[in-house]
Parts: structure tokens; C-alpha cells; sequence
């Protein structure tokens, strides 16, 4: 009998032991799912501003210029640069910078309509946001609404004409893309209606090589 009982007592023990362990590695294991997904969000993101970084917007870019080709969906780009920015950095200096550009990347972030949309950080004070199943009216609104919104912050800058931060915008956007297109002539495309935006007086949208200064979303079809 006593020798039953402890046996008994042991294989109680043993099945305990177990159960606890076997807890504890569910726990580890879901611990470890989080740190995984920390990791590749950290791995996407861009430490300034919060925004994703280039090499996630380069890959969403080919995912989403591939959909967008097989669905026969638009894929609208627009490309964000802040004016005279030089002059930011050298009249209140880098660190003023650097909040000045997580304050742009937030509007940029608070602009966004759908899920699907994705706003990125392109490269120094250049920000991009890839906009699938949209086409260019619908990117031409999200441009505005953005570089009205830096502007209504009214953070200042007198190396701007106009006393504030304001930032110049291109946007394009192809609708259907074409089986010979590629990528990078969506991203050159947008960044061309950059230049054309800087060269027509900044804190503007512009597309293609027409470019309409402070336009309301209201009157957008006259812009088109
Ligand atoms: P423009 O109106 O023609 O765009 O004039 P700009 O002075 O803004 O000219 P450009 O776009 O060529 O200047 C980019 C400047 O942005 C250069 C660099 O000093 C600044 N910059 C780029 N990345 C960062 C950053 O991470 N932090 C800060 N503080 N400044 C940056
Ligand atoms: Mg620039
Ligand atoms: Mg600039």
C-alpha cells in the first residue's frame, strides 16, 4: 500500500511538473511572437517621424504596382518636399529640424483615408504615400489636404516668404497601369511634378506639368 501511495504521489508530481512547464512555454512562446512583430515593425518603420521607411515603401510599391496591374486598378504617388528647408536647419538648427520633420510626418500620417494607404519617409525631409485604387482626383485631394494642413500649423520660418513652414507636392498617378510601365516611372513621374511644383513658386500640388497654388478640395474639378 505505501508503496502504491508513492508512487502514486510521484506520478502526481511529475504530471504537475509538467503541466507547469508546459505553461511556461506557451508563455515564452507568445512572448516571443511579440518581440518577432516588434522587430519587423521596427525593421519597416523610420526612426524620425514614425512613418514607414524607404525600404518598406520600395517593397509595398512593387506589391501594390503588381495588384494595382492585375486588378486594372489606379495607384495614385504623391511625393512631399519641404521648402527651404536648408534654411530651417541653419536659422533654428538641426534639432528644431528634426521635431519640424515629426511634426510634418504626422500630418502626412493623419492624412491617410484608407487602410491600404501608405505614407513613408523617402529620404531626408522627402516623404511619399502610395494610395492604391486611387486615381489622380483622388490623390490630388489627399496632396491638398496635406500641404494645407503644414500650413495651417504655422510653425515659422522666416527663410520662407510666406513666415511658415509650407511644403511642395507632386502627385501622379496611373490609371490603369499599363503592361509596360514600371514602378520607378510612377515614383519619376511624381517627382517631376515635384520639380514643377518648386520651380512654379512652391507650397503647391502639382501634377504632370500643370500646377494649381492653394486649391480647396471644393475646387478641384475646375483644377482638373
Ligand atoms: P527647396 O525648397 O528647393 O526644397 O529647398 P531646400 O532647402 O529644402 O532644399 P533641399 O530639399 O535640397 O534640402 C534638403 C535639406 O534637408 C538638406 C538637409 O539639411 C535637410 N535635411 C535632410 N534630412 C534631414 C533630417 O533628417 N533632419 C534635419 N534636421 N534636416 C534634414
Ligand atoms: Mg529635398
Ligand atoms: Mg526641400
Amino acid at each position: 500500500m505505501l508503496l502504491i501511495s508513492y508512487l502514486g504521489y510521484r506520478i502526481a508530481k511529475q504530471i504537475n511538473l509538467r503541466s507547469r512547464i508546459e505553461q511556461k512555454l506557451v508563455l515564452a512562446g507568445i512572448e516571443l511572437e511579440l518581440i518577432n512583430e516588434t522587430l519587423s515593425r521596427l525593421a519597416n518603420q523610420d526612426g524620425l517621424t514614425g512613418l514607414a521607411n524607404r525600404r518598406h515603401f520600395d517593397e509595398s510599391l512593387m506589391d501594390e504596382f503588381n495588384r494595382a496591374q492585375r486588378g486594372e486598378n489606379p495607384l495614385g504617388l504623391i511625393m512631399i518636399d519641404v521648402d527651404f528647408f536648408k534654411q530651417y536647419n541653419d536659422i533654428y538648427g538641426h534639432v528644431a529640424g528634426d521635431e519640424c520633420l515629426r511634426k510634418i510626418g504626422k500630418v502626412v500620417a493623419y492624412s491617410m483615408r484608407r487602410p491600404g494607404d501608405l505614407a513613408a519617409r523617402y529620404g531626408g525631409e522627402e516623404m511619399v504615400v502610395l494610395l492604391p485604387e486611387t486615381d489622380l482626383a483622388g490623390a490630388l485631394a489627399v496632396a491638398e489636404s496635406i500641404r494645407g494642413a503644414v500650413q495651417s500649423m504655422g510653425i515659422a520660418h522666416t527663410g520662407n516668404p510666406l513666415g511658415v513652414v509650407t511644403v511642395s507636392i507632386g502627385v501622379e498617378a496611373f490609371s490603369p497601369i499599363h503592361l509596360e510601365n514600371q514602378p520607378i516611372e510612377l515614383v519619376e513621374a511624381a517627382d517631376k511634378a515635384l520639380y514643377k511644383a518648386k520651380e512654379s513658386g512652391r507650397n503647391q500640388v502639382c501634377y504632370a506639368h500643370s500646377c494649381q497654388g492653394r486649391v480647396t478640395t471644393e475646387s478641384l474639378p475646375a483644377f482638373l
